[in-house]
C-alpha cells in the first residue's frame, strides 16, 4: 500500500486559527459571552479515515479523508466534500465552521460541516474514483444521514461523485435515500437550478452591492479567478447580465482582454483543449496578475489565501465578491478596508450554492419537485433579504460586511444554543 507523500498547499496561513479569529473579533462586537465562545470556538466532532482503493494498475492507494461537524445547534449538520491534493484537516474545521455560519446566515435549519479527501482527482480515473467515493462514503456512513450530516459538493467533486454517495449510502440501507446528500444530478433527485446556485447567488450580491452605489450590472469589468462551478457561471451569469467579462483563470494560469472576453468561445475553449489559455482573442495573464487588474469586481472563486498582506495592497477592484471560501485573509482584510474596497464575504456571497441544496433536501424529503423558475425565485429572496441584513449592520455599526455577516450568524447560533440549553 501506498500514501500520498505530503503534497504542496495552496494555504499561506492556519486556516482554522484564521476561522478561530474571525469568530473572536465578532464576539468582542456582539459581546458573546465567554462560555458561549468556548463552545463555538472547537467542531463538535472530526473523523479522520483511511480510505483503501484500488487504482487501475491493480495497487492500492491509502488516501488519508475527513468528515467534520462543527456545529448542529440549528439542525443537521451541512457542507460539501472536497477532492484536493492539498486538503488538510485544519482545512476541513476551518470549512465546517464557516458553513455554520453560512447555513446561519441564510436563516436555513442546518448546522456546518466539511469533508475533504487527500487526493488529485485530476489524476485518477473515473473508475478509481468511484470506488474512493464509495469507501470513503462507507467510511463515514454512521456519521451522514438526512437527520444528521448531509454532504454536497465543493471543489474537485460534482453531481457525478454525490450520485456514487447517494448510491452506496441508499443500497447499505436497502432503499432509495434522497435525503442524505445534495448536488445530485437531476436524474437521481437532483434540483433544477442547483449546478449554477452558488454563481446566481454571488451574482445577487454583486447586484446588490451596485444597486446601494447606483451603478448597474451590465458594463461593470469583472476579473474572475477559477474556473470551477463557481468561476465558469458566474463568468456566464455576469456576461448574461451584460457585465464586462476582462479576465478568467483556472489553475494553470489566466487569460485577460480588457475589451471583455467572450465566454462562451472560452467555456467551449476550455471544453476543447482542458485549458483556458490560448482562448480566442485573450492574451496570457497569470493567477498572481489578475487579482491586481484594472477592474470594478474582483471574483476569487479558486481556493483559500488569493489575497494576502503580501498583494492586498495592489489590488484595483471596487467589489470583492468571494466565490470561494476563505480566499481573503484577516490580514488582507483589513488592508482592503482602510483602502475602501468593499468584500462581499464567502458566507454571504457564495451562500447560494447551499441554499439551493436545502431546497434540494426539502424536496427530496418530499418526494415533490419544483419548477426551476421556483428555486431561482426563493434563492433570490434568501439570498437579497441576507444581503440587506447584513448591509443594515454593515452601515449602522460602521463595521465590515464579513463582521456585520458573521455577527448576525453567530448571534443565531448562540440564541439556539441557548434555547435548548446544556445537556445534561
Ligand atoms: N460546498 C458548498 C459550500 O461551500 C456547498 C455546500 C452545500 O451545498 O451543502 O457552500
Amino acid at each position: 500500500m501506498a500514501t500520498l507523500a505530503s503534497q504542496p498547499t495552496h494555504l499561506k496561513e492556519d486556516p482554522w486559527e484564521m476561522a478561530r479569529s474571525q469568530l473572536r473579533r465578532v464576539a468582542t462586537l456582539i459581546d458573546l459571552d465567554e462560555n458561549m465562545l468556548n463552545v463555538l470556538s472547537e467542531c463538535k466532532k472530526a473523523v479522520i479515515v483511511s480510505v483503501p482503493t484500488r487504482m487501475d494498475d491493480g495497487s492500492v492507494q491509502a488516501f488519508e479523508a475527513f468528515r467534520v461537524n462543527h456545529n448542529i445547534a440549528r439542525g443537521p449538520s451541512k457542507g460539501g466534500i472536497r477532492y484536493h491534493p492539498g486538503v488538510t484537516l485544519a482545512e476541513t474545521k476551518a470549512l465546517a465552521m464557516w458553513m455554520t455560519w453560512k447555513c446561519a446566515l441564510m436563516g436555513l435549519p442546518f448546522g456546518g460541516a466539511k469533508g475533504g479527501v487527500v487526493c488529485d482527482p485530476k489524476t485518477m480515473s473515473v473508475t478509481e474514483l468511484e470506488r474512493l467515493t464509495r469507501r470513503y462514503t462507507t467510511e463515514i456512513i454512521n456519521q451522514i444521514g438526512p437527520e444528521v450530516d448531509i454532504p454536497a459538493p465543493d471543489v474537485g467533486t460534482s453531481p457525478r461523485e454525490m450520485a456514487w454517495i447517494f448510491d452506496t449510502y441508499s443500497m447499505n440501507k436497502g432503499y432509495s435515500v434522497l435525503g442524505v446528500v445534495t448536488g445530485k444530478p437531476l436524474t437521481v433527485g437532483g434540483s433544477l437550478g442547483r449546478v449554477e446556485a452558488t454563481a446566481r447567488g454571488a451574482t445577487f450580491c454583486v447586484r446588490e452591492a451596485l444597486r446601494r452605489r447606483d451603478q448597474p450590472v451590465a458594463g461593470r469589468r469583472v476579473a474572475i479567478q477559477g474556473f470551477g462551478n463557481v468561476g465558469r457561471n458566474l463568468a456566464l451569469i455576469l456576461s448574461g447580465d451584460g457585465a464586462r467579462i476582462v479576465a478568467l483563470s483556472d489553475s494553470s494560469g489566466g487569460i485577460h482582454n480588457a475589451d471583455g472576453i467572450d465566454v462562451a468561445a472560452a467555456v467551449e475553449h476550455k471544453r476543447e483543449n482542458g485549458t483556458l489559455g490560448g482562448a480566442p482573442g485573450t492574451e496570457a495573464i497569470s493567477n498572481d496578475d489578475l487579482v491586481l487588474l484594472d477592474c470594478d469586481v474582483l471574483a476569487p472563486c479558486a481556493l483559500e489565501h488569493s489575497l494576502t498582506a503580501e498583494n492586498a495592497d495592489g489590488v484595483r477592484a471596487d467589489i470583492v465578491v468571494e466565490g470561494a471560501n476563505g480566499p481573503v485573509t484577516p490580514a488582507a482584510d483589513r488592508i482592503l478596508e482602510e483602502r475602501g474596497v468593499l468584500v462581499l464575504p464567502d458566507v454571504l456571497a457564495n451562500a447560494g450554492g447551499v441554499v439551493v441544496s436545502y431546497f434540494e433536501w426539502v424536496q427530496g424529503l418530499q418526494e415533490y419537485f419544483w419548477k426551476e423558475s421556483e428555486v431561482n425565485a426563493k434563492l433570490n429572496e434568501i439570498v437579497t433579504r441576507a444581503f440587506a441584513e447584513t448591509w443594515e449592520l454593515h452601515e449602522r455599526r460602521s463595521i465590515p460586511m464579513r463582521e456585520a455577516a458573521y455577527a448576525i450568524a453567530v448571534g443565531r447560533v448562540a440564541e439556539a444554543t441557548t434555547t435548548r440549553g446544556l445537556y445534561p
